[in-house]
């Protein structure tokens, strides 16, 4: 009877998901079926060329995201620092940073232990995290990506001086589809809980609302076995 109920659950959830992609996939497509028929109608219009371009891309972004989602490549488990991943994530997304008066800052603070991890998967959580960090502040100001060791879990912390979540937004964090971006697709952070579930790892997440986000992701340390 377990089993039935846990079927039921995950075919009602994949419900969700579908009914969640086929909205968001159709809003897109029926704008650009509007601005097609305009364009028929009176001609091209400069204005015009970019809406149409942008509800292309978000399309392709929800699919690419999606895709990620269904993970086609099996993970590979090996033991990984993380200083180094954390450092690749930071030169990635420095651009992206000083277009917006971002500054990213990284504190790593004792010996760095393995952790082990699909080093890919866990710099793609990286990625997310610290891109949303960096949207959240459309003043500016300083993301910092801190690792560390505490007990017996690796420590990743990513904060923000951005605009911070509510305790309303916050119960829908994760969510698939939950979004406050114009081109966003609310679909990063449900890749980032995914995969961290799937380490056996947490992500913990404080905010201030007006004053700014952490978010920290905590992964069990690899333990070399007794020789
Ligand atoms: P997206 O970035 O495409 O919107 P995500 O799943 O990455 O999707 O994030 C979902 C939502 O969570 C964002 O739209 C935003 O409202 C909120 N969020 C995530 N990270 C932060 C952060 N660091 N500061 C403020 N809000 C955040
Ligand atoms: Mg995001």
């Amino acid at each position: 009877a377990e089993e039935r109920i846990n079927r039921a659950e995950k075919l009602a959830l994949v419900g969700k998901l579908a009914a969640g992609i086929a909205h968001e996939i159709r809003n897109p497509i029926t704008a650009l079926r509007g601005f097609y028929q305009i364009i028929k109608e009176y001609g091209p219009k400069k204005d015009y060329d970019r809406i149409v371009m942008e509800e292309f891309s978000r399309i392709e972004k929800i699919l690419t995201d999606l895709l990620q989602l269904a993970r086609p490549k099996p993970s590979e488990f090996a033991a990984f620092e993380l200083t180094p991943l954390v450092h690749d994530v930071a030169t990635l997304l420095e651009a992206q940073a000083r277009e917006r008066q971002v500054r990213i800052e990284i504190c790593h603070s004792g010996a760095g232990q393995p952790v082990w991890c699909d080093d890919s998967q866990i710099k793609q959580v990286l990625l997310n995290l610290t891109r949303n960090a960096i949207e959240a502040m459309q003043d500016g100001g300083v993301v910092r990506l801190g690792v560390c060791q505490d007990g017996g879990e690796a420590v990743l912390r990513i904060t923000d001086q951005g605009e911070g979540i509510s305790a309303e937004r916050m119960v829908y964090l994760g969510q698939p589809f939950q979004t406050t971006k114009e081109q966003g697709t609310g679909l990063g952070l449900m890749l980032c809980y995914a995969i961290i579930e799937h380490h056996k790892g947490r992500i913990v997440v404080e905010s201030c609302v007006g004053v700014g986000t952490t978010f920290e992701v905590r992964l069990p340390l690899h333990r070399k076995p007794a020789s």
